[in-house]
């Protein structure tokens, strides 16, 4: 699949191996180029421009934001070889957040990941999913004692004497798929729509993989449960970071038997039915919605009107 995908293109090299060097650590974050990038509530500090710029902060500017922040996580380095970190200051006010904003803005994602720059949406997205981890797992899940941020915020430890218990962060595997089918009239693929969404809006199918269950199995789990069609030729195209808050979004086309009608089972969906390539067409022609490009949703329904 060619087309990028937002979220998907994170410039940063990781540095795993820094995590754990502390003296390597601490100079960058005294050094006066590092980029601080402070998450407040699940949105990053951005421009106000109608493009936003992501506007991480260095110099003292970064240690003022690092001084008010609960955490602090090394996402990595850049081409230039700065260091990066993002600062969770979700506990301070909104006056406080604020004028830490000054002429910039805290932005949600989920405005913004349309029209923000694609590496730097990446980066944001990586922040905002490592953040709301950490957030989520100030407490050990075995023993319930409070748990400590370690490996440059890659690692929540429990502090009970004898628990030992280790986190990890956390990725949810969603399997997103264009359910399509061949018959003597031509290609169609399954359109649907959740009633919460943006009036117009349709898009693919998608759903949490369960626990015990393979990725192909989870495909053919939600289309049944879904629309109650049972596929086939289930097959992998692409993924993409979904940090709403923790996601993973793996791309399939499956595809269902010709013969095979639609039922809308009881769940999340108001609608779901067949769309030949022109009924698509004609959806936008009249004002109808598809997910924005750079969605993987998008890109499965391009890729397959495509050919
Ligand atoms: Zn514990």
């Amino acid at each position: 699949m060619t087309p990028s995908l937002v979220y998907a293109e994170c410039p940063l090299d990781r540095s795993a191996h820094r995590r754990s060097d502390a003296v390597w650590l601490e100079a960058r974050l005294l050094d006066p180029v590092t980029q601080v990038l402070p998450v407040w509530r699940g949105c990053g500090l951005v421009t106000k421009d109608e493009r936003p710029r992501l506007a991480a902060v260095a110099g003292a500017e970064a240690r003022s934001v690092l001084a008010l922040a609960a955490e602090a996580v090394f996402l990595g380095t850049d081409s230039h070889g700065v260091a990066w970190f993002a600062a969770d200051i979700s506990s301070r006010d909104e006056a406080e957040s604020g004028r830490l904003a000054g002429d910039r803005r805290f932005a949600d994602l989920r405005q913004i990941g349309a029209v923000i720059d694609r590496g730097e949406g990446a980066v944001l997205a990586y922040a905002r999913a490592i953040v709301h981890w950490h957030r989520h797992h100030r407490f050990c899940g075995a023993c319930g004692a409070a748990t400590v941020s370690a490996e440059a915020g890659h690692v929540r430890r429990c502090t009970a004497t004898g628990c030992g218990e280790t986190m990890f962060p956390r990725t949810d595997p969603v399997v997103i798929m264009l359910v399509t089918r061949r018959t003597a009239d031509g290609d169609a693929c399954v359109l649907a729509r959740q009633a919460r969404w943006t009036p117009g809006l349709m898009s693919t199918l998608a759903g949490f993989v369960e626990p015990g269950e393979s990725l192909e199995q989870a495909v053919a789990r939600e289309v049944r449960e879904e629309i109650g069609l049972n596929v086939r030729r289930v097959h992998y195209r692409a993924s993409q970071p979904w940090p709403f808050p923790l996601s993973l979004m793996v791309g399939f086309r499956a595809e269902a038997d010709a013969s095979e009608e639609i039922t809308c089972m009881q769940g999340e969906l108001e609608v779901a039915r067949w769309f030949e390539r022109d009924a698509v067409a004609a959806h936008v022609a009249a004002g109808g919605k598809l997910p924005f490009r750079g969605t993987i949703a998008r890109a499965l329904i391009d890729g397959w009107l495509e050919g």
